[in-house]
């Protein structure tokens, strides 16, 4: 059995002391589950005292971004290194608000992805089509091809350490979640993928999480489909009830 996957991205939120508190709490609620991986996203900037609040327990640390590169003349940028070292385990690569706000594409999130794997990082990588793109119906080109180009030269071993979001991009933040169905056709159609690209065992280990308004209310048919391995949780994972009533479907 593979372990279900729930992360809490927290995007730009909350202040440090409202992140710690969060994290404290989440601890207290969580000190003892099994089988299930747990993962907190925060800022860059509370990385460090996330970790130090969640050491001793079996939640992991996640960052939102990094750069390819693992040091030099990059202002403002953040390495896999620097990652490393504060104790992350995980990396989000990809996320259409870094697609759209910040120019990222498939060929940076490769890189990114690479070098992550590299550096002893699990990638998390968002792929999903657009409103726009569903409408036109091309969603499963735009994923297939996105999905491709992003894990383009990653071997068998590291796909394994490999996570991928199918996040709809219409889903994210909007309040409108991708029926249960509609997410298992594209988590199947994922799963086929990359049997095509490795091998049957390959695509049966890996885990596909399903990222796009995810609410302790549409969790349980979510979680339900064969091939959804767990969430990411965006705006949902910033109150402690609310992740947890998510979490406890899994656990
Ligand atoms: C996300 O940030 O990846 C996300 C899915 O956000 P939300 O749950 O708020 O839609």
């Amino acid at each position: 059995m593979k372990k279900p996957f729930i992360a809490g991205n927290w995007k730009m939120n909350p202040p440090i002391s409202a992140g710690i508190e969060l994290a404290k709490e989440l601890k207290k609620s969580l000190f003892d589950f099994r089988d299930v991986e747990i993962v907190l996203i925060p800022p860059f900037t509370h990385l460090y005292l996330v970790k130090k609040e969640i050491e001793g327990t079996k939640i992991k640390l996640g960052a939102q971004n990094m750069h390819w590169e693992e040091k030099g003349a990059f202002t403002g940028e953040i390495s896999p290194l620097m990652l490393k070292e504060i104790g992350c385990s995980y990396v989000i690569i990809g996320h259409s608000e870094r697609r759209k706000y910040f120019g990222e594409n498939d060929e940076t999130v490769n890189k990114k992805a690479r070098s992550a794997l590299l550096h002893g990082l699990s990638p998390i990588i968002c792929i999903g089509e657009t409103l726009e793109e569903r409408e036109k119906g091309i969603t499963m080109k735009v994923v297939e091809n996105q999905l491709r180009a992003s894990i383009k030269g990653i071997s068998e071993e590291e796909i394994l350490k490999t996570v991928i979001a199918y996040e709809p991009v219409w889903a994210i933040g909007t309040g409108k979640v991708a029926t249960p169905e509609i997410a298992q056709s594209m988590h199947a159609f994922i799963r086929k993928t990359v049997q095509k690209l490795y091998n049957g065992s390959v695509a049966e280990s890996i885990s596909v999480l399903y990222g796009g308004s995810v609410k302790p209310d549409n969790i349980s048919g979510l979680y339900a489909m064969p091939d959804i391995d767990g969430v990411l949780v965006g705006g949902a994972s910033l109150k402690v009830q609310s992740f947890l009533d998510i979490i406890q479907v899994a656990l």
